[in-house]
């Protein structure tokens, strides 16, 4: 098992100014790889901090070791100095990429018409590479670098997103990188999402399968709450295939209803091919258009969605979705009743074959015994008068609610338009 650990530098992301993006982007590349990262740790711009972090991950033995940040040319950009150090490669002046450098700073230099012999003093610092380092050409003006270190390598990467992104292919492709990362076995991942059941009925259903004899530690099983789905990611290497099956057949088997996706499908892009060749027109109180933002985020929407009416005062329902005053006065504008003749309405004002109408209590105030905070009533229907009516109490604070309406909206246009049973 070969086995990553990722340091991330810089004092703005130890003290929460900005949040990581690198870490977490760096351990999906190298799990996909079949690297096993155990660890990320994050210093500030201290070097004493930084070697530590190097002796870490060297005490833990780990194989190979990812560094972003501090590459740049400030007296703060302490990165290559510190690793070649640590892995005891005294810095040489590599004259080619001083080169480079100089030669990307002469842009920069006419652009910003900076004094060109400064730069290229402040400059001279990122030409530095340790004896014996691969120097990975600069996507911004720091080149990054690959250290042998014992038995161990390190990369070494600039901590700007845009740039560390493009510079891991090359550093990917440095030799040192290519022998640890051949002897890893990359492994085999699958993504089911399910929506309507809670995470406890997972891991009860984990157990079960366990019990009926699939052996789980063969497999690596994360399961994640996410935006109201929950999403279960399975890893795991050639050998364990027919384990991986047996896992997703069991789920899928105790779950068939809640079971939307069973290959990282989302259920935006599901909705979006299921829309393909309709003509969709939505109803929306409470949830105030975020149905209608979910359906217009993905590209090629106008295909199928003629619109969506934000009527959230009554006289807003009767004027532009035509539902009759008499009945809000005697069912509520928040009731299965109303929800019905607002989809009715927007069938009707579009010209549309499919609807969906929400209209709820999102609180905090304005609920009652009867219709409590987080009470929404939804009517999914198609112009041929094939319905679904749902009228849920979702969990929450308001903002939860209406994100989780909008979500609810997707999964019965889904149901509705693929026939499946809706899952609640
Ligand atoms: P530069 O030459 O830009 O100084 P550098 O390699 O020295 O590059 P840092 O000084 O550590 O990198 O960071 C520069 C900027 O890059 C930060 O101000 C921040 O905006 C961004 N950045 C650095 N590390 C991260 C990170 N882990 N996640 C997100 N952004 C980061
Ligand atoms: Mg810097």
């Amino acid at each position: 098992m070969i086995r990553a650990g990722i340091v991330v530098t810089g004092t703005e992301v130890l003290t929460g100014r900005i949040s990581d993006k690198n870490g977490p982007w760096i351990s999906e590349q190298l799990a996909g790889r079949g690297v096993e990262v155990a660890h990320i740790v994050i210093v500030g711009d201290r070097p004493e901090d930084l070697d530590a972090a190097l002796r870490f991950m060297a005490a833990e033995k780990m194989d190979l070791i990812v560094t972003s940040g501090g590459l740049g040319p400030t007296a703060d950009d302490l990165t290559a100095e510190v690793v070649a150090r640590f892995a005891d490669r005294p810095l040489q002046l590599d004259e080619e990429m001083l080169e480079k450098i100089a030669e990307i700073l002469r842009g920069f230099a006419k652009r910003f018409r900076l004094d060109q012999a400064a730069v290229l003093e402040a400059n001279r610092k990122q030409a530095m590479v340790p004896e014996g380092a691969t120097a990975l050409d600069p996507e911004g003006t720091a080149p990054g670098l690959v250290v042998p270190a014992g038995e161990r390598v390190v990369i070494v990467l600039p901590g700007p997103p845009r740039e560390l992104r493009p510079m891991w292919t090359a550093a990917l492709a440095a030799e040192p990188v290519c022998e640890v990362l051949a002897r890893a076995t990359p492994l085999r991942a699958y993504t089911m999402r399910m929506f309507g059941v809670p995470e406890s009925e997972i891991a009860k259903s984990l157990r079960e399968i366990e019990a009926d004899g699939v052996d789980l530690a063969a497999v690596e099983i994360t399961t994640c709450l996410r935006r109201g789905e929950i999403e279960i990611d399975v890893r795991y290497r050639d050998e364990a295939t027919s384990v991986a099956d047996k896992v997703r057949e069991g789920l899928v088997e105790r779950h068939r209803r809640e079971t939307f996706s069973l290959d990282s499908e989302t259920i935006d892009q599901q909705v979006a091919v299921l829309l393909q060749g309709h003509k969709l027109g939505l109803a929306e109180s409470c949830s105030g258009g975020l149905l209608a933002a979910r359906i217009t985020d993905l590209s090629g929407a106008s295909a199928y969605m003629a619109g969506s009416v934000v009527a959230y005062a009554n006289e807003a329902k009767a004027e532009l979705l035509g539902v009759d005053p008499a009945l809000i006065e005697a069912k509520g504008a928040v009731s299965p009743e109303v929800a019905e003749a607002m989809a009715i309405g927007a069938l009707e004002r579009f010209g549309a074959d499919v609807a969906v109408s929400v209209t709820g209590v999102a609180g905090p105030d304005g609920g009652t015994e009867e219709k409590p905070v987080g009470y929404i009533c939804f009517n999914a229907r198609l112009a041929d008068g094939t319905v679904i009516a749902r009228d849920p109490a979702i969990p929450g604070k308001r903002a939860d609610i209406r994100e989780r309406s909008a979500l609810i909206g997707m999964h019965l246009l889904r149901n509705l338009l693929s026939g499946a049973e809706p899952p609640l």
